[in-house]
């Protein structure tokens, strides 16, 4: 078996590198954020408040989520295109808090890395879902680096942007994700850490590669 766990705060880039990892090993990506993601855009469509979770626990009875070929999909609709707003980044993690919302992303998340080889990413891949992941790795970069970069993304997509305003979002999300009591985002004593505030994309791929390589001897198919 394969596994490759990744953690870390949002926007450092988890998401491009875990793809291309995947590519390139033959391994299936999963994005574990897409899953909390489409329990906050379920609860702002229902109106049901994140802060109640006798609530959110009867939303998720009636709730089925399922990651396949890169796709997420939200009672059977596919809602990538729908999740990657900051209203849902912050209901994601407003949400994520709750015991029953971590159970129902923990159980898909773990039955997905029991039935194939998977690089997974998300907050806590490395020490709840996966901790005998193969290799396992912790992604970071400077809250600022992650905002420059969110900045030129919106900006490039011709999207308004506000520099002081996703660096603000940022540290709220970082905070918040990092000192919840559940399952909180930090590293694990034997993960990797990895820096990409001064990397390039292809930099962290070979950086990543040459971990992987190393732990398990498995070669990138291409490159
Ligand atoms: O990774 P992404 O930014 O898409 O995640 C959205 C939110 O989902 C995070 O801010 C975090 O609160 C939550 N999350 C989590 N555990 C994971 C993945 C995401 O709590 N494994």
């Amino acid at each position: 078996m394969l596994r490759v766990a990744i953690d870390g705060p949002g926007g450092t880039g988890k998401s491009t590198i875990a793809k291309e990892i995947a590519a390139r090993f033959g391994l299936e990506y999963i994005d574990t954020g897409a899953m909390y993601r489409s329990m906050g855009l379920k609860a702002l469509r229902t109106g049901v408040s994140p802060a109640d979770e006798e609530a959110v626990s009867e939303m998720l009875k009636d709730t089925t989520l399922d990651f396949r070929d890169n796709h997420m999909y939200l009672d059977g609709e596919d809602v990538g295109g729908l999740i990657r707003t900051n209203e849902i980044s912050m209901a994601a993690s407003d949400i994520s808090k709750l015991p029953c919302v971590r159970a129902k992303a923990d159980e898909l998340s773990k039955y997905l890395a029991s039935t194939r080889d998977v690089v997974m990413e998300g907050r806590d891949i490395t020490t709840v879902v996966i901790p005998d992941a193969e290799v396992k790795i912790f992604m970071t970069a400077s809250p600022e680096i992650r905002a420059e970069r969110r900045y030129k993304q919106l900006l490039e997509a011709g999207k308004p942007a506000d520099y002081d305003q996703i660096l603000e979002e940022i540290q709220k999300r970082d905070y918040q994700d990092s000192h919840r009591e559940l399952n909180p985002l930090r590293q694990a004593e034997d993960a990797e850490f990895l820096d990409t505030s001064d990397l390039n994309m292809e930099e962290v791929v070979q950086k990543v590669s040459s971990i992987i390589t190393e732990k398990t001897g498995a070669v990138p198919a291409e490159s």
